[in-house]
């Protein structure tokens, strides 16, 4: 993609103040950033995005999201899309369960995303600045402007915007100017590893072992014969470690390794600030917006992204963002619960999903986890103790037994 490069003012000379049309200032283009420029642009807005790299390359990285993300995208969602989801099998110790899904999963490629995102943010009138890091707001000029770092040569740029997005990812420098406090961060590595010739290619496998991590491991197929194998941790090094135990374990060779750390969401990220005169906003990681429970960041960072663009084109987005710090919120819940579980207690919740929990789990989506697990509770009251108990573990009572 041939980027178009804005006309950038230099510090030194008197800056115009920016008019209502001057253009949105979007901080990074990755998903969340081209989502939003795209949205804004569509909705007659100028944008230009700045992105630190200096060519439009994202890394590399094999992803699962619900179908969520099919009805928010349509057709710029499918160029990513390499394989589709029916089945999870979960496992703990010997026990395992399936669930069919009534709606498949999808796996997609994050590069692919991000160029088709980008492509229709620019053919809808976004500019594009490649090799422009943003570094700060400026004190300095009377009127509301950002300084920005060239990566050819270190020079530094000063250009007026009044609405800034920040979608600069999980070390979002935008969030630490704007003076939001510092995210939680944790790691996640995965393998992409060639699938044995047996493994089905429409199933995630999930395993739960606590003594490696709190969260689980997993195995995604992609497309072909790769599949890619990880885990959610909370130190570094072990998770390093217990992957390539666990890879070594089920006789799989890495090819190669993917992995960042994520943010992790603690409670709600008000999204919007001023900055002197500057009106500032986040979405997705820069704003913590990543399911806890999966640490899943795609769609729950595009339904940030949409309802920034809903109040800056129309000072809406109200009862978007409510829906999503809900669910964020209930993630959250869910987490908190599930986090103290030792081996035993996970494999009595596998025992516990009965026919109708199974429906609840094939009907609705992890995007839509309130209600899930309502229906859940609903069909399987018993479920509803089992969290309780680990709540309250989390909140220094004894996480007790597997009898529940
Ligand atoms: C290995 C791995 C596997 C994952 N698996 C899943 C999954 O299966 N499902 C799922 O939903 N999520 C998954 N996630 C999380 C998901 O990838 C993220 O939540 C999502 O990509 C975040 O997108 P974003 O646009 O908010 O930020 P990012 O993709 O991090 O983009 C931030 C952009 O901002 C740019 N930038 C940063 N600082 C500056 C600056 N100062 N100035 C200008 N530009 C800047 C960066 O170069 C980058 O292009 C995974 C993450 C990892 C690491």
């Amino acid at each position: 993609m041939t980027p178009t490069l804005p006309q950038t003012i230099r510090g030194e000379r008197p800056l115009a103040w920016p008019s209502p049309s001057a253009p949105v200032a979007v901080i990074g283009g990755s998903a969340a950033g081209f989502y939003t420029a795209w949205l804004l642009s569509r909705g007659g807005r100028k944008v230009r995005v700045y992105e630190r790299a200096e060519r439009l390359e994202p890394a590399p990285r094999t992803l699962i999201v619900t179908c969520r993300m099919r009805e928010m995208l349509g057709a710029a969602g499918e160029p990513a899309v390499v394989n589709e989801i029916r089945r999870f099998e979960l496992w703990s110790g010997d026990r395992s369960m399936q669930i069919f899904l009534d709606r498949p999963d999808l796996i997609i490629e994050r590069s692919a995303l991000i160029r088709s995102l980008a492509e229709r943010a620019c053919a809808a009138g976004t500019e594009l600045a490649l090799g422009r890091r943003f570094v700060g707001f400026t004190a300095n000029t009377r009127v509301p402007a950002i300084e920005l770092e060239r990566r050819e040569d270190s020079a530094r740029e000063t250009v007026p915007a009044a609405t800034v997005v920040g979608a600069d990812g999980v070390l979002s420098e935008v969030r630490r100017a704007a003076g939001w406090p510092k995210p939680d961060t944790v790691p996640l590595l995965q393998a992409v590893v060639r699938l044995p010739a047996d493994y089905p290619r429409d199933t995630v496998r999930v395993w739960f072992a606590p003594d490696d991590t709190p969260y689980f491991y997993w195995l995604i197929p992609e497309e072909g014969d790769r599949g890619a194998l990880g885990l959610i941790g909370e130190d570094g090094q072990k998770t390093r470690r217990c992957l390539e135990r666990f890879l070594e374990t089920r006789r799989l060779d890495p090819i190669e390794y993917q992995g960042a750390r994520i943010p992790v969401y603690t409670g709600w990220v008000p999204v919007h600030r001023k900055v002197g005169a500057t009106d500032v906003y986040l979405a997705g990681d820069a704003a913590s917006q990543v399911k806890v429970t999966t640490v899943g960041g795609i769609v729950t960072g595009l339904r940030g992204a949409h309802a920034i663009a809903q109040a800056i084109l129309r000072a809406d987005g109200a009862g978007e963002l409510r829906s999503l710090r809900r669910e964020l919120n209930f993630h959250l819940l869910v987490r908190r619960s599930l986090h103290p579980f030792r081996q035993q207690q996970y494999s009595h919740l596998l025992d516990l999903l009965n026919p109708a929990a199974h429906e609840s789990l094939a009907r609705f989506h992890r995007d839509d986890a309130v209600r899930m697990v309502l229906r859940l509770c609903q069909n399987q009251p018993r479920l509803l103790w089992v969290g309780l108990r680990g709540f309250l573990a989390t909140r220094g009572f004894p996480a007790g037994s597997e009898e529940i």
